[in-house]
């Protein structure tokens, strides 16, 4: 934040932070808006600021439910990065790391991207020869990979046992040294503020409870503050999508919500400055800036609405990281939580026209929502301004599943194995 100087910020801390002004207003509803966004998470934030960037669309409202952050925004393990095998979702995610690569310059917002690399661990040799593959796709697409032999990667991680208790040895690995992470609710802010100084209204504590609906076309919505109207509206609000596009007369979708749950043990003396993934079992962990480990597993394994989990997941999570870190089974947990994940059938993400006249989709994101949020609404945006797809989201339709036309990675990407 630029504009704050150390003098100021010291002249602020001493004075109840009287003269900080507010990162974004708090207005009332307008009676309509030219694109009504509901879902002031990641998705829906950064939509509203690529439309009035990019687009020059400005009569735009973002209803958010709670408060910015409350949802996953606030709440995932912030792991980013773009190796996957299938084009289109090289493309995607490869476009939203490079606007990750400049976001913080692009928002004037310090969102902390930090490119520490993440490192895919293989454990059989079948597995190493997917990650070969996987790696040459990308090098194809020119996105960076490089795989590394178990003796580079005790070099890079000295704490990591190599033979993973014996049981899953390490034969290799795959990294992506662009890869890495970001601080989640700065970006929820920094996208809030940026979209707030264009003239986007962020209304929060304002729910949606219903559509409005001409025939079939959506004219609007009714809120806990009102009805408010508007040429188009976007649904971009994640775990929740079944129940609110329900309030539309769309009740079948193929997207289940699931929780995810998700820990930070006590900090600790920085020993890893890279993030790693274990192949053999699903486990992610990085350490944060503060010293914390900061880690995740596997989606609790039945349909929710409730962001609480449960314990077998937290005991499978929790032996894995020791399995891999074994000077870590003394570490105190600080922390678990958990959030709503939209599971896609395939794993990919929706953002589409539609399903009825009027109305946009962005939805489906399974693990890998956070690392989406620039890509994700740079295209939602696109799709909204110009009611049709950009070319990075053409194949993230709503009918490929009626089509058959799947973007499933098998493991290799958004859905299990790897997150
Ligand atoms: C524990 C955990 C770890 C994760 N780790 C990673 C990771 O390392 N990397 C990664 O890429 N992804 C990760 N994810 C996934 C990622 O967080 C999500 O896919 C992404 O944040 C979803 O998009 P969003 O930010 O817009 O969602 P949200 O922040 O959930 O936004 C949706 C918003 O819609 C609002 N809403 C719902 N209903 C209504 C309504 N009726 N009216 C108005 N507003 C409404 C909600 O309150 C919410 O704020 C993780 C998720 C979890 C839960």
């Amino acid at each position: 934040m630029a504009e704050y100087s150390a003098l100021s910020l010291l002249k602020n801390a001493f004075s109840g932070n009287r003269d900080w002004k507010p990162a974004w207003r708090k207005p009332d509803p307008k009676p309509s808006y030219d694109v009504i966004i509901v879902g002031g998470g990641g998705h829906g934030l950064s939509t509203a600021y690529y439309l009035a960037k990019e687009h020059g669309i400005t009569n735009v409202a973002v209803l958010e439910k709670g408060w910015l952050g409350s949802g996953n925004i606030g709440r995932n393990t912030t792991m980013i990065r773009s190796n996957y095998l299938l084009p289109p979702n090289t493309n995607f995610y490869e476009h939203s790391v490079k606007l990750w690569e400049n976001l913080s310059h692009d928002l004037n917002y310090n969102v902390m991207f930090s490119q520490r690399g993440v490192l895919n661990l293989a454990h059989t040799p079948g597995q190493l020869d997917d990650m070969a593959r996987r790696g040459n796709a990308m090098r194809l697409a020119g996105v960076d990979s490089e795989l590394m032999n178990p003796a580079q990667i005790g070099r890079l991680i000295p704490a990591l046992d190599l033979s993973v208790g014996g049981r899953f040895p390490v034969v290799g690995g795959m990294m992506q040294r662009r890869a890495g992470t970001a601080r989640h609710d700065a970006v929820a802010w920094g996208y809030a503020r940026g979209a707030d100084r264009r003239g986007v209204d962020i209304l929060e504590n304002c729910e949606v409870t219903g559509f409005l609906r001409d025939g079939d076309r959506v004219t609007g919505v009714t809120t806990t503050r009102g009805e408010i109207r508007a040429r188009k509206v976007a649904v971009a609000v994640a775990g929740s999508t079944g129940r609110v596009m329900q309030l539309a007369g769309i009740d079948k979708l193929p997207i289940e919500s699931h929780v995810l749950q998700a820990f930070v043990s006590e900090g600790i003396k920085p020993f890893m400055d890279t993030v790693v993934t274990f192949g053999a079992g699903h486990l992610y962990v990085t350490q944060s800036d503060k010293g914390g480990m900061v880690f995740g597993g596997d989606i609790d394994g039945y349909n929710t609405y409730a962001q609480r989990g449960n314990l077998p997941v937290v005991e499978e999570v929790m032996s894995e990281m020791v399995a891999l870190f074994p000077g870590l089974a003394r570490v105190r947990l600080l922390r678990s939580w958990g959030g709503l994940m939209d599971m896609s059938m395939d794993g990919s993400p929706i953002i589409t026209t539609g399903p009825l006249p009027g109305m946009y989709l962005n939805c489906g994101w399974c693990y890998g929502g956070f690392k989406a949020t620039p890509a994700s609404g740079w295209c939602f945006a696109h799709t909204i301004a110009k009611d049709q797809p950009h070319a990075f989201n053409a194949a993230f339709t709503l009918d490929r599943f009626h089509r058959g036309i799947l973007i499933d990675e098998k493991g290799q990407g958004s859905t299990p194995r790897l997150h």
